[in-house]
């Protein structure tokens, strides 16, 4: 059916989720118009702020991304925060629907008696901290612990520990924040423990994340054998898991690999759980307890035993998952930290009733899980709800609805937005920075800098 005006979109947060919806709407909706929005002046989220700086290759996604910000019937507008520059109420008065791509932008606590210790932290403001986000410029100025722990075995635990591990001539030829690359110059780590409270058939990182901790110039890796040894319950839940498997054979090599004496080293330890983190004033050493697996139907558990071993370390960086963070006046499940929905469609409570106009793809919706191009299926899916719903609706014509309203809603409450155009001036600001240096960008990291850099 024709429509008289085109069906207006809103996506909140301009990272993987919201690119791929905004590309599903523009692909599958003949007369659609998306604002993509984003709380900072640059697109990308996780992309930018997320992967680690010396993988670049899993960046170059972003060249979709732009194909996608570039078409006709798709706006970005960055430095827009909902809730602040533009609220629910606008949303729901401008746009026919919206979609909430905001992703999981805080962690988890790991519940243990010291996390208020000055050298505790989460591995998300640590990576946020090294990728240059805005909010973390300023966060960290010394490394100056000898002995890190690293809470968790996911690919965030593998990220922090390599960056940690490298030297700076490793790190240089990334696109590692330069606040980030000055401080790590003058870091004292000897040692990095990343920390498993299961098995290694249980940890959730991928093998070529893994592999590459095998060869880093500055750090020998130590496995001990004797946490390699891998029971019977988990022989049988890796049957056909080829990655795990894949995994242990790495693992099992590390095991065997002699020390060469290298500067630093990365050790990764099995079976044990922080209890507390010790100190006076500040993170001295953590408490770990001994497990061991027990399964149960559908699931291997970790079991204290009751042993307990004092590892002396300065910095902590908890890598236990991220958390997804309610917007003002969106429906949330606290419990599962998402918002509640059904196949991408907003529910007003969990297994609730439908929100009218209201939608979620990404993180916010399932939960911080999977890697970027997981993304890709999700939102697809959201985006197949929304046109099931409302994109065969004749619309009525609706002053409120003209594209331009948006943009003057901003100016009269004096909004510095940014325009895609003005994004891809930053983008060329930095990567020209990038290459006088031999690396592929060197990222502004504040705000004020960015808006100076792109006025006209
Ligand atoms: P994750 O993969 O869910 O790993 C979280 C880790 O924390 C698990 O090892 C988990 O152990 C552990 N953990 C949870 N609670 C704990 C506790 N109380 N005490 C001790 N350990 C605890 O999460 P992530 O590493 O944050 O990664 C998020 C997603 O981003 C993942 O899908 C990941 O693959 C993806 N990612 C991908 C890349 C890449 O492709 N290169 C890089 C970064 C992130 P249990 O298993 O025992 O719960």
């Amino acid at each position: 059916m024709s429509q008289s005006r085109p069906l207006r979109v809103a996506i909140i947060g301009a990272g993987p989720s919201g690119f791929y919806a905004a590309e599903s709407l523009a692909k599958d909706l003949e007369n659609v118009s998306v604002d993509l929005f984003d709380r900072l002046p640059t697109p990308y989220g996780l992309v930018r702020f997320g992967v680690a700086p010396d993988h670049q290759k899993i960046k170059s996604v972003v060249k979709m991304y732009e194909k996608t910000a570039q078409r006709e019937n798709v706006r970005f507008l960055g430095n827009v925060a909902f809730g602040r520059d533009i609220t629910y109420t606008d949303v729901k008065k401008h746009y026919d629907a919206v979609i909430y791509t905001v992703g999981a932008s805080s962690d988890r606590n790991l519940g243990i008696p010291g996390e208020e210790l000055p050298g505790n932290m989460s591995a998300t403001e640590f990576v946020a901290w090294y990728n240059g986000h805005p909010d973390y410029e300023t966060h960290i100025n010394k490394v100056d612990a000898e002995a890190v722990a690293v809470i968790g075995m996911g690919n965030v635990a593998v990220d922090v520990t390599r960056v940690l591990a490298k030297s700076v001539d490793e790190l240089n030829t990334s696109d590692i924040a330069d606040h980030a690359l000055e401080v790590l110059k003058d870091s004292k780590v000897k040692d990095v423990y990343m920390i498993g409270r299961r098995g290694p058939a249980q940890a959730k990182f991928t093998t070529k994340e893994v592999r590459e901790l095998g060869e880093l110039l500055n750090a020998d890796i130590v496995v001990d054998e004797a946490e390699m040894l891998i029971d019977e319950a988990s022989l049988a839940s890796i049957e056909n898991d080829p990655t795990t498997k894949k995994n242990i054979e790495v693992l099992t090599g590390f095991s065997k690999k002699p020390l060469e004496g290298k500067d630093r080293r990365v050790n990764i330890r099995f079976l044990a759980s922080p209890v507390e983190i010790m100190g006076e004033g500040k993170v001295e050493a953590i408490k770990l307890e001994k497990n061991r697996l027990e399964p149960s139907a559908d699931y291997i558990n970790a079991v204290g035993t009751g042993e307990y071993e004092v590892l002396p370390v300065q910095l902590v960086l908890r890598s236990v998952g991220y958390r997804g963070v309610a917007l003002p006046e969106v429906s949330f499940d606290e419990r599962r930290a998402v918002i509640p929905n059904d196949k991408g469609v907003v529910l007003d409570a969990p297994k609730g009733k439908p929100i009218g106009g209201e939608y979620v793809a990404g993180w916010i919706k399932r939960g911080p899980s999977g890697v970027i191009g997981t993304n890709k299926a999700d939102s697809a899916e959201t985006v197949e709800q929304l046109i099931a719903l409302q994109g065969q609706s004749d619309l009525p014509e609706d002053n409120d609805k003209k594209p331009e309203v948006v943009l003057e809603l901003l100016k009269t409450r004096g909004v510095p937005y940014i325009t895609f155009d003005q994004w891809l001036k930053l983008d060329k600001l930095e990567t020209e920075a990038g290459l006088a240096q031999g690396r592929p960008r060197v990222k502004l990291t504040n705000v004020k800098k960015m808006l100076e850099a792109v006025a006209d």
